[in-house]
């Protein structure tokens, strides 16, 4: 069974939830939500990035509540979120994984370059990567970035499915497009230049058509959406469509295929009994399209209602064993699993300097 790494979960928005007191311990096996280590060790899970979501109106520690309040809003676009709050509220979620790192006694490393992702992944040290899931922490003229990027958020999303400075993200829609409002702004240009820049790898994931487009235009890394499926296996406006997976191809980039059943499921019902089929045919038809190189995982765990079968993380092999049913085997298993996002993140790793 290969090891994996995975592209999204939302764990420390379960941990940690902004604005209540409530610490979960990812060291300690639980019994909720989708994530910790030593649930995570027991499926092969080596690593993955780790959102820091801060959303308007959570139901703080309340994860049925807080899953619930994300269909409720369906289809509807969330209202811009402060960027004062914004920070303040990332700051804070960052000290989490930071004292995570800490109190694990070397079990979890904060990863900050691709050396340290492999000797992470060499040793047998779980590997975690800052994301942050939307940019409003960041300030339109880019003042905050050397700060953040020096901190340890080596992942920037431009947008979360919301509005904000840089971009406009997609509405939770069903039928629907991704192209659904205007592309980025000055600010969201000049951000994905100073991204190249640095070395921050940019995610698409929630951002609409429109600037997925200017992103493919302007950046001269490879096309990177952490969780999304196949639009035209279900026409939710978060899934890919085939032209987006197109060029995320020949930029070479990637796409970790997310396991949220209301974005993988042909009627787009928010239903757990999803058979592990459905998610398999995303990943072939993705496969089909763009080559095995382009796929791998994404599982939003912690963050979306997935399929019974899996249940949480320790049913990563579950899903290996849907995708060999697939025909994934080999070398082509391995990179979907771990190596297509190495490769994707070394590559955006490496600050550009032409832009
Ligand atoms: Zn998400």
């Amino acid at each position: 069974m290969p090891t994996i790494f995975d592209g999204h979960n939302d764990c420390l928005t379960r941990l940690y939830p902004p604005g209540a007191p409530a610490r979960g311990n990812f060291l300690e096996r639980g019994q909720d939500g989708h994530l910790d280590l030593p649930r995570a060790r027991e499926a092969g899970l080596a690593g993955g990035l780790f959102a820091i979501f801060i959303e308007e109106n959570r139901h703080p520690g309340d994860e049925q509540a807080f899953l619930q309040s994300r269909s409720d809003r369906f289809p509807l676009m969330d209202p811009p979120l402060d960027p004062a709050r914004a920070l303040q509220e990332t700051l804070e979620v960052a000290g989490r994984l930071f004292e995570i790192e800490r109190e694990s006694g070397g079990a979890v490393r904060l990863v900050r370059g691709i050396e340290d992702l492999q000797w992470c992944l060499d040793h047998g040290v779980f590997a975690a990567v800052m994301h942050l899931e939307g940019a409003e922490a960041l300030d339109p003229d880019l003042r905050r970035m050397e700060f953040l990027l020096g901190a340890g958020v080596r992942s920037l999303g431009l947008t979360w499915s919301r509005p904000n400075a840089f971009g406009t993200g997609v509405p939770f829609g069903f039928p629907g497009s991704p192209d659904t409002g205007p592309g980025l702004t000055l600010a969201g240009r000049r951000l994905v230049r100073e991204c190249n820049r640095l070395g921050m790898m940019l995610d698409l994931a929630h951002l609409n058509e429109q600037g997925f487009w200017d992103v493919a235009r302007i950046s001269q890394a490879p096309l990177v959406v952490s969780h999304s499926a196949a639009h035209a296996l279900c026409p939710s406006c978060r899934n890919l469509t085939d032209r987006q997976l197109e060029a995320i191809r020949d930029s070479d980039g990637v796409v970790g295929l997310n396991f949220c059943v209301s974005d993988l499921r042909s009627d787009g019902r928010r239903d757990p009994d999803t058979p592990l089929e459905v998610l398999a045919r995303h990943a072939e038809y993705l496969a089909e399209r763009m080559g095995p190189r382009h796929l791998a995982l994404g599982s939003d765990f912690d963050g979306a209602l997935i399929p019974r079968e899996i249940g949480d993380v320790t049913g990563l092999p579950r899903v290996i064993q849907a995708l060999e049913k697939a025909g994934f085997q080999g070398e082509d298993l391995q990179a979907v699993c771990q190596g297509n996002w190495v490769r994707v993140l070394g590559e955006s790793w490496r600050p550009r300097s032409g832009s």
